[in-house]
């Protein structure tokens, strides 16, 4: 029983994430936000949960510069992750 109800708050904090969050990674060029924290490991499309919780500069570079230069993977608050 309690499986079933992770498996359930699972799929409607899914749901709930597909509605406000894009589907596609961004392309090289896109532009992106990006936390200059330490702690930051994300980059991201606007100022989402994560992003919010910065606590130092936040920088728009693009999503190459995010991946290559700031090591950051894609926010899982902003973009769906597929794997
Ligand atoms: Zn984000």
């Amino acid at each position: 029983m309690k499986k079933f109800l992770i498996f359930f708050a699972f799929i409607a904090c899914s749901l709930l994430a597909a509605n406000t969050s894009k589907v596609a990674l961004p392309k090289d060029n896109d532009m992106v936000l990006v936390c200059c924290s330490e702690k930051a490991y994300a980059y991201h499309d606007h100022y989402c949960t994560g992003l919010n919780k910065c606590e130092a500069e936040v920088k728009k570079v693009s999503a190459k510069v995010a991946v290559n230069t700031y090591k950051r993977k894609p926010c899982k608050f902003c973009y769906k992750i597929q794997k």
